[in-house]
């Protein structure tokens, strides 16, 4: 793709996303405005999920939020991607040493202080969304400007729990995604997924107009169910997005039948939905399906190993395109995010 064939771009795009596939997508996004017209003031609007939140040693952790504010902000560990770079584990290290439990999460020193004044902020009683502006004024203003704004899904308590077998007693019990995904690597058997919380919360400040007043809404590769599927539960959002004058547009983070990195094809079977970039396609559903199903989406991009599906997803009312959909450098993301809109007619 060529900056001469650009076409310009949607001034609002606004993006769904969890942490490490969303993060990387965004990173497209913004590079696809760099190489088009940078002074044209395309602006992006981030919605994360907070089911993944987790209050530990009395602070609020929030790793969605902070992989894509490390990621866009260059103070992310490239190789774990998430976490900051240059990190020490000091602090962890004295809280086991103290044999405080859980000592499974990952948390950096640096890191810390995040999660210190986040806390400190909710204490004083600013909301999630004042708390995480705040945070980004360290981390996207000086790289981006006002370009990217991030949002919380919601200010409310929503907190992903994932039923297991418990490993040791053989006992079902609820655990919560971060124990399950951590510490049990997503490996024992495992029987549902709930978003608890999310039935009664309300969608986080600038939510919904930033779904509504979108030239184009993406939902990136990110996990379908406990990141975009937690952040479709917030009341409100789900509709909004059906309803929304722009076009929405996905991106497949299922090829060839696997993830690329994480736990979706765990979660895709914990929710009896097949893991194939066809059957995520029919998961979202198409907004104009005609059939009831209440669908999100009017574009679905593939990879291109996952060709064969197209005519698949086609039938179930969606556009399709099979491109390659490795996010391996920021310029072949820029790509992959110009696929997206330009299979939906941007
Ligand atoms: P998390 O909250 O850190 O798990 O991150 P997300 O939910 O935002 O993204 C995780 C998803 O991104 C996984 O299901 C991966 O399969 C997907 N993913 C990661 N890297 C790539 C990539 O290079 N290409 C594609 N297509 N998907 C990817
Ligand atoms: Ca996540």
């Amino acid at each position: 793709m060529t900056n001469a064939a650009a076409a310009p771009l949607p001034s609002r795009i606004t993006v769904l996303s969890g942490g490490v596939g969303g993060a990387r997508f965004i990173q497209g996004v913004l590079r696809l405005i760099e190489r088009n017209d940078a002074t044209a003031g395309t602006e992006v609007t981030v919605i994360a999920n907070t089911g993944d939140d987790i209050w530990l040693h009395g602070l609020k952790v929030c790793p969605d939020l902070d992989t894509v504010m490390y990621t866009l902000g260059n103070g992310i560990d490239p190789e774990r991607g998430w976490g900051r770079t240059d990190e020490t584990w000091h602090a962890k290290e004295e809280l086991a040493a103290y044999g405080v439990e859980p000592t499974w999460f990952g948390l950096g020193d640096r890191d810390l202080a995040t999660h210190l004044v986040r806390t400190q902020m909710l204490d004083a009683g600013f909301g999630l969304s004042a708390v995480t502006a705040a945070l980004c004024k360290r981390w996207l203003e000086p790289v981006h400007g006002s370009r990217v704004r991030l949002l919380p899904m919601s200010e409310d308590r929503i907190e992903t729990h994932v039923a297991i077998e418990d490993p040791e007693t053989g006992d079902r019990k609820a655990v919560h995604f971060q124990e399950y995904w951590i510490r049990h690597q997503a490996s024992v058997p495992a029987f549902s997924v709930v978003p608890i919380g999310a039935p009664e919360a309300k969608p986080g400040p600038g939510v919904i107009e930033a779904i509504t007043e979108a030239d184009v809404v993406i939902v990136p590769p990110s996990n379908p169910v406990v990141s975009v599927g937690t952040i479709l539960a917030v009341p409100g959002v789900r509709d909004a997005v059906r309803a929304t004058a722009a076009p929405v547009v996905g991106v497949s983070g299922i090829v060839g039948d696997d993830h690329v990195r994480g736990m979706a094809r765990q979660l895709l079977g914990i929710i009896g939905v097949e893991v194939s970039a066809a059957g995520v396609a029919e998961h979202y559903g198409a907004r104009n399906g005609g059939d009831g199903s209440g669908g999100i989406l009017d574009g679905w991009l593939v990879d291109t190993v996952d060709a064969g599906l197209v005519p698949r997803i086609e039938a179930a009312g969606l556009a399709a395109r099979a491109v390659p959909l490795m996010m391996t450098d920021h310029d072949a993301t820029a790509d992959m995010a110009a696929a997206a809109l330009a299979l939906v007619g941007l």
